[in-house]
Parts: C-alpha cells; sequence; structure tokens
C-alpha cells in the first residue's frame, strides 16, 4: 500500500511535500543540509539581494511585526526579487537565497 509521501514526491519535479515538509527536487528529497549550503556564487547573490531588500524596507515597520509575520512577508518580497534578478535560477537555488538572506534580516532585527 502506498504511503502519501510515495505518491506525492514522484509528482514533484520542485517543491515542498506537503505530507513530510522535505523538499524534493526530481522526485527525490533534497537533505537538508544540501538545502542549507551556499555555493560561492550563490553568496554572492546573497549578498546583493539582501543590499536591495535593505534598501526597500523599513526597518521601523518590520521591527513593530510579530517575527513569524516577518518571516512571512519578507519571504515574499525576496522571492519576487530573486525572479526579478535572478531569471533563470533554479527553483533550488532560489529558495537557498530566500532562506539566508531572511535569516540574515531576522536575526539582526
Ligand atoms: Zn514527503
Amino acid at each position: 500500500m502506498a504511503t502519501t509521501c510515495d505518491e506525492e514526491h514522484p509528482k514533484l519535479l520542485f517543491g515542498k511535500c506537503r505530507w513530510c515538509q522535505r523538499w524534493i527536487l526530481h522526485g527525490e528529497v533534497v537533505p537538508e543540509s544540501a538545502v542549507e549550503q551556499l555555493s560561492p556564487e550563490l553568496e554572492n547573490a546573497k549578498q546583493a539581494i539582501h543590499t536591495i531588500l535593505l534598501a526597500k524596507l523599513d526597518l521601523t515597520k518590520v521591527n513593530a511585526m510579530p517575527e513569524a509575520q516577518v518571516k512571512r512577508e519578507l519571504r515574499l518580497v525576496v522571492e519576487r526579487l530573486v525572479e526579478i534578478e535572478y531569471p533563470r535560477m533554479t527553483g533550488l537555488d532560489r529558495e537557498r537565497i530566500v532562506r539566508a538572506v531572511v535569516r540574515m534580516v531576522v536575526e539582526k532585527l
């Protein structure tokens, strides 16, 4: 008998499995350590996105929000920025940058 993950993973080209919440690439689970790892090019992209984001962000507004809301809203903004600045980047690399940038901002609040 197939479990829910068994049905979900093969269908996912890239995305988060709604059952186990892990990232899936071409039907395979991406280890958490691999999602956290940034290549030197991604490090540069992360810094560039972070700089653009800080120029747009009203930190006093952000500071007044609960952390969960900050993370959610930052994530949407960063996803959009990465899409605009790096349209050809793979979904997994985008996820890496989005996570890293959101973490950078939240840590400094
Ligand atoms: Zn799963």
